[in-house]
């Protein structure tokens, strides 16, 4: 079954008299080990589709189901919940503390959720492990290269084992070769069993993943496996 169900999604916004429709009707759906591009032009709803797929916005209209659960129905500890636990985020701009070390930086999600200080270094190394940076726990980020903390942030975004990573324009401080490092770890992720739906404007970024979604004007314009 579906790790993601969309149908007839809308998010329209009212400007004044006008309504500018972010997303117009939009039906898909997200398997487990699924890896997928998001793509279109500036505005054809990209940023606002990846924000209802994380839970931080809602939709105007149709539905979301997430693993299962119809995401309208949730209450603000369950969306809580699912943001913390189902969905990582990575952006851009890493939003890592230049001061803290790696292994800091990708325990503070545990620190929040209550977990006691031997289990979070415990599953910190683990997920800094996953994306080849087990040597650099001690590093702050200050420390490391564009690649290296982006992967920093990674690890992060994978630390409470969520079904879903979703990623804004993950490569787009990085180098050629740094980025295909970046998109192969996704790769890895994807078929260790983690879904991962990332925006990209690159095309030669996109060609890393196995699904490449075309959005215009709020509407699916394509929808791909490669
Ligand atoms: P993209 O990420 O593809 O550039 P967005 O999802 O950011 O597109 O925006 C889609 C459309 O919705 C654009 O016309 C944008 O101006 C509009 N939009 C996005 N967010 C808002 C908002 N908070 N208020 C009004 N209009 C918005
Ligand atoms: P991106 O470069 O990722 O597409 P945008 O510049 O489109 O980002 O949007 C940045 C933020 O501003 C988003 O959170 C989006 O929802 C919001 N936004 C975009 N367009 C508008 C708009 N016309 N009015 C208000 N907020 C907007």
């Amino acid at each position: 079954s579906p790790v993601i169900t969309m149908r007839d999604l809308k998010r329209h916004y009212s400007m004044g008299e006008e309504t500018v429709k972010a997303l117009d009707g939009v039906d898909l759906e997200f398997l487990k080990n699924d890896y997928a591009a998001i793509m279109g032009p500036s505005g054809s709803g990209k940023s606002t589709l990846m924000n209802i797929i994380g839970c931080l916005d809602t939709p105007t209209s149709g539905t979301y189901i997430l693993n299962g659960q119809n995401v309208a129905e949730m209450d603000d500890d369950e969306l809580a919940r699912v943001r913390n636990r189902e969905i990582g985020f990575v952006f851009q701009t890493f939003n890592l503390l230049p001061r803290i070390n790696c292994l800091r930086n990708v325990e503070l999600p545990l620190i929040y959720a209550g977990v006691n200080p031997r289990e979070r270094e415990e599953r910190a190394t683990e997920a800094l492990n996953r994306v080849g940076l087990g040597d650099r726990i001690t590093h702050k980020p200050t420390e490391l290269s564009g690649g290296q903390i982006q992967r920093v942030a990674i690890a992060r975004a994978l630390i409470n084992n969520p079904s879903i990573i979703l990623a804004d324009e993950p490569t787009g401080n990085l180098d050629t070769a740094t980025s295909q490092d970046i998109m192969e770890i996704f790769s890895d992720l994807s078929k260790a069993g983690n879904t991962i739906i990332l925006i990209t404007h690159e095309e030669d970024i996109a060609l890393y993943t196995r699904r490449i979604i075309r959005l215009r004007d709020g509407r699916i314009e394509s929808d791909k496996k490669q």
